[in-house]
């Protein structure tokens, strides 16, 4: 009998979370690698959606779910961490009940060893509440953590999420699983093979990697020291994968991972758009993790429109360039809207096109943010501001210790972005203000 082994995706516990394409795509990469080595996978997925077993045993009501796969996840209001006691709002666990996970552990019977992966720092109680959970049952079973969480705070993932192993590279994972007697039945497989979305109870959306890493080095941002080199797929080779997914599963809606899409698009992107371009199959296309504004030519634009680029978002974060000079030197003065005229003259409206805005970052002023919103509502695109969270390991992470109130090297929750870390009160009580002037520029612009 093949050895098994048992995926999870652990609970969100957040003051919010909302399914914006978000699938642990790095899980199901090795979840087929490792089917292709020859164990047997199984997966729980603790933020499905549309577990079987849910409706049946939980009072909460059915999250609501929105355009082109995203939506609500299911959520159950828990006892705020004390650390977290003087935030004034609820908490919550988001993801399937306690029993239906229990439920799962008891379907995929006793595995060769749990993998528990993990993705923003300060969800670790979703990552601890699953590891207890599955030591409870399987107290003799190794189980091994891997992920962003433990990879950015590795100490704390070692003294506190009651892992066996925490893994900081995915490369030592076969020799891990050897060490611990469950070696590889079949060989190492040559190609990398697609991520094992079929594992998930139903494929809402497809998440697709053309490149890994960036080679910006934003100081805001751990891409560098999460994939250290910027490498990217064969776009030929992208676009069967968008074919498989389409035609065997009838998939519609593929969202980009990649830190850097547009990058030298001559001989990557363009020739990926053009291709499905070509196709016409009728898909749509969205990009959660923002796009590089200087690399949207006329010609790119075009074919993003042709290619079916449905959710357009623009990594513009401040329109202080003194700021950008500073921080990431992404973006010029004149960029941005040139990038913004590219897309609405290949067709896109306005409403689909959206710019991040980075707010609560350490020695950024409230009046700095207010001019940026106003920016963008004058450009006439949509903005959505983007809550400053201090990542360990990247440049700015010192300023961000020295600015904030909060033990951000101790404990990791202290890095959500809800707390507006960095930011003293006088500044926090401005941000509903800034909320609300998102708001009513977002209103223009649909009003046009
Ligand atoms: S461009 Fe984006 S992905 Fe690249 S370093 Fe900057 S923030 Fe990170």
């Amino acid at each position: 009998m093949k050895t098994s082994l048992v995926l999870i995706n652990p609970w969100i516990y957040d003051f919010a979370a909302y399914d914006l394409w978000s699938k642990p795509l790095g899980l199901l990469y090795i979840g087929a690698y490792l089917r292709d080595c020859g164990f047997d996978i199984h997966l729980i997925d603790c933020l499905n959606v549309h577990h079987p077993m849910m409706p049946g045993t939980t009072s909460q009501r059915q999250p609501k779910r929105g355009l082109y796969g995203t939506g609500k996840f299911w959520r159950n209001k828990v006892p705020k961490p004390l650390l977290l006691k003087d935030i004034p709002r609820p908490y919550s666990r988001y993801g399937i009940s306690p029993e239906a996970f229990t439920a799962e552990l008891n379907i995929a019977g006793r595995p060769g060893a749990f993998l528990v992966t993990s993705l923003m720092t300060y969800w670790h109680l979703g990552v601890k509440e699953v590891i207890r959970l599955v030591r409870q049952n399987y107290p003799d079973v190794p189980v091994i953590l891997g992920g962003i969480y433990a990879r950015l705070c590795q100490d704390h993932a070692v003294t506190s999420s009651g892992a066996d192993y925490v893994i900081a590279d995915n490369n030592a994972l076969l020799s891990l699983l050897d060490n611990i007697g469950l070696s590889a039945p079949n060989p190492i497989p040559k190609a990398t093979p697609y991520p094992a979305f079929d594992l998930l109870s139903r494929i809402d959306y497809i998440c697709i990697l053309t490149s890994r890493g960036c080679p910006y080095r934003c100081s805001y941002c751990a891409s560098h020291f999460l994939e250290p080199a910027y490498s990217r797929r064969d776009p030929l080779e992208v676009v069967e994968e968008i074919l498989f997914w389409h035609r065997h599963y009838g998939v519609k809606d593929f969202a980009f991972y990649d830190d850097a899409l547009l990058v030298q698009s001559d001989t990557h992107a363009a020739k990926l758009f053009e291709e499905i371009a070509k196709q016409a199959l009728g898909i749509r296309f969205h990009t959660p993790n923002a796009l590089h504004v200087r690399e949207i030519s006329p010609g790119i634009a075009i074919l993003m429109h042709r290619s079916g680029f449905n959710t357009i978002r623009l990594g513009f974060e401040t329109a202080d360039f003194s700021l950008h000079h500073d921080l990431d030197n992404k973006v010029q003065t004149g960029d941005f809207e040139m990038a913004v005229n590219n897309l609405l003259n290949a067709g896109f409206a306005r409403k689909d096109i959206g710019a991040y805005l980075l707010a609560g970052l350490p020695g950024q002023s409230v009046d700095s943010v207010v001019k940026t919103i106003d920016f963008v509502r004058r450009v006439g695109v949509m903005p959505y501001l983007a809550e400053y969270s201090p990542i360990p390991h990247t440049a700015l992470w010192d300023k961000a210790v020295e600015s904030s109130r909060y033990d951000l090297t101790g404990e990791p929750l202290f890095h959500n972005n809800t707390l507006i870390p960095c930011w003293d009160d006088s500044q926090k009580k401005e941000f509903p203000k800034l909320k609300q002037l998102v708001l009513e520029a977002r209103m223009g612009v649909t009003a046009c």
